[in-house]
């Protein structure tokens, strides 16, 4: 229909609804041209949308079938009843927009998959399973293994691999080349600590005192920014790494409301895509329900060889003996702390890297992930 203000042909209907004695259709609508709304008031004949069926017949549009197809696409589904009504008012909606007397059903049936497939990826597929016969069963493969890797990326649904072990077994070398290989995101919890570390040494805090800390905590804000850790929005992955921050971290990720405030932000990542998490409870403690589990480990000599490499590589000025009774403390802090001290979970696959390469052990991840 024309607007009446600007004279562009198509409006839209926004509502419409038969009056008392049934002759007359109210209807709302909107030019989307110049934004002006306005009523119409139609005979009830004239303005009865009628539906062309696959075999030719026609039947009258109403509103109660869409409202039925779409209650059984959504059985069993955490979709309300005043969802549905939603979503069939806006079919409703759509289809008188389109301004025609007549509409085929397939149209209708594309204008419900849309809705659903926004709404829920199971009565989606339920629902196009049976609207589209399997007509064109490759494309409609397809389409369902695309909902699949999108769906995974929907809360809920998102997978959770924990990487965890003491200190220097290879965890974050490990999960990022994981998480490259897989294509999903890496988050480094122990980064987490680091920067709450930092932040206290910044501050000068007396981490012993719980409440300053709680404070501290309550005005601190860490996060993840192309895969680098962040404190306060600033980018701080190149003052984490020393030995002080490394000792730091360990002494405050011993404090309850620390992990706390740190487990609740690991979740809200781990929940909003998929990911590989390295530190020393994401399997015992951050998402124990995780299907993929596995714990590293590997001699404290050799990790402490590992890292005595990589602090020499940066130019830090260590003895092996100081890194090795670095390795040795840190281990026992981290198994010993009353909070989610570092224990292999039960149903985690455990990995012993000291004989092993990178390469080794990231394809020994990959590969038993599909079992
Ligand atoms: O893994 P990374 O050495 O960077 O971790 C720094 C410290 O943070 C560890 O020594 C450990 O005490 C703590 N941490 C933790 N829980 C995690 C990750 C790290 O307690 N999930």
């Amino acid at each position: 229909m024309r607007c009446p203000y600007c004279d562009k042909p198509d409006t839209r209907v926004i509502d419409s609804r038969q009056t008392e004695d049934g002759y007359v259709v109210r209807r709302r609508r909107v030019c989307d041209a110049c934004g002006k709304r306005f009523t119409t008031y139609e005979s009830a004949e004239a303005s009865i949308l009628m539906i062309v069926k696959k075999d030719g017949r026609r039947e009258a549009f109403e509103r109660k079938k869409v409202i039925n197809g779409l209650k059984k696409a959504c059985e069993k589904r955490p979709v309300s009843m005043g969802e549905i009504e939603d979503i069939a008012a806006r079919i409703e909606q759509k289809l008188y927009a389109l301004g025609e007397k007549e509409v085929l059903s397939d149209r209708v049936g594309e204008f419900v998959m849309d809705e659903l497939r926004k709404t829920d990826q199971v009565a989606y597929i339920r629902f196009a399973s049976v609207y589209r016969e399997f007509a064109d069963v490759e494309k409609f493969a397809e389409e369902i293994d695309a909902l699949r890797k999108h769906s995974a990326h929907s809360a809920g649904r998102t997978i959770q691999i924990a990487i965890d072990g003491p200190s220097g077994a290879g965890k974050s070398t490990i999960a990022k080349g994981v998480a490259a290989k897989l294509g999903i995101d890496y988050i480094d919890t122990g980064a987490m600590y680091r920067a709450m570390a930092l932040k206290v040494k910044r501050t000068g805090t007396d981490a012993s005192d719980e409440a300053a800390l709680a404070e501290l905590l309550a005005d601190t804000e860490i996060d993840f920014e192309d895969g680098q850790v962040t404190l306060d929005g600033e980018p701080v992955e190149s003052e984490i790494r020393t030995p002080e921050i490394s000792e730091g971290a360990s002494v405050i990720a011993a404090i309850g409301i620390v992990r706390e405030k740190l487990v609740d932000a690991q979740r809200a990542i781990g929940r909003s895509k998929n990911v590989v998490l390295d530190g020393r409870d994401i399997g015992t403690h951050v998402f124990p329900d995780s299907k993929y589990k596995f714990y590293l480990t590997a001699t404290a000599e050799e990790r402490a060889s590992r890292r005595y490499k990589e602090l020499k590589d940066r130019g830090e000025d260590v003895t092996f003996e100081e890194v090795l009774k670095d390795v040795q403390e840190r281990d026992y802090r981290d198994m010993t702390r009353d909070v989610d001290p570092l224990r292999k979970a039960d149903d985690a696959v455990e990995i012993d890297s000291t004989n092993m390469t990178i390469d080794e052990v990231v394809n020994f991840v990959v590969d038993s992930l599909n079992k």
